[in-house]
């Protein structure tokens, strides 16, 4: 059974990523429900020791729900290169290194796929991949994943977004989401589709967590 959330309560965003922060607050901010982040409430970030996108965001979950005593959200979410046998997946902000230089991780998403001579459209498919995990302090979680195909494009195209965005062309879209604007990669715009892997977890999780 799913622990759901209503009114008034108060859930953590468990991430000290500010821009995750800003775009989990303003998806939940409409269900009435108070967001508090992990950093403001001096939680520390636990180590990402699994192997799974699930793994991962159950253990930032879980760590937030037991130290603050509050349900605690996670995201933990990547971009994975099928030519790559998945790669960079789970260690999709490892690859940009301790500086986030994104740049230099798309030049090696770029590198190795030529290397593995993969250079037509086809053969140069990824899917970004969201899983929110929901916490709840007596241990109790539940997951929801979302994701998104398309195909990964050289050189990078736009300047908006972030990470791994402007070498990622979505399925039926003509611009990558380095050239869209959060609205229209997440989807918000009229008639609120969700597009972006994040929004597609987070339509899953509201539909079955929120009491709005
Ligand atoms: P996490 O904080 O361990 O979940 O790392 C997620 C990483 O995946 C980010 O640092 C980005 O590199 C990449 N990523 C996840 N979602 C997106 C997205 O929407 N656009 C571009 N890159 C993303």
């Amino acid at each position: 059974m799913v622990r759901r959330l209503r009114r008034g309560d108060t859930l953590v965003v468990a991430s000290h990523n500010s821009g995750k922060v800003r775009e989990l607050q303003q998806l939940i901010r409409p269900f009435g429900v108070d967001v508090v982040a992990a950093g403001a409430l001096g939680l520390v970030e636990p180590e990402e020791t699994g192997v799974t996108f699930e793994e991962n965001a159950i253990i930032k979950a879980m760590a937030a729900a037991l130290a603050s005593g509050l349900p605690a959200l996670a995201d933990d979410s990547g971009m994975t290169v099928d030519a790559l046998n998945g790669d960079p997946g789970i260690h999709s902000a490892r690859w940009a290194g301790p500086s986030k230089d994104f740049d230099a991780a798309m030049r090696e998403v770029e590198r190795r796929l030529e290397a593995a001579g993969a250079t037509t459209p086809a053969t140069r498919r990824g899917t970004f991949v969201a899983v929110l995990a929901l916490a709840a302090p007596d241990g109790a979680v539940d997951t929801w994943r979302g994701e998104i195909g398309g195909t990964i494009v050289w050189p990078p195209r736009g300047t908006q977004g972030f990470g791994y965005d402007p070498m990622f062309l979505p399925d039926g879209h003509a611009r990558t989401f380095g050239e869209m604007s959060a609205e229209e990669k997440h989807g918000w715009n009229p008639p609120l589709t969700p597009l972006s892997h994040r929004a597609r977890a987070f339509a899953a999780f509201a539909a079955d967590a929120m009491v709005g």
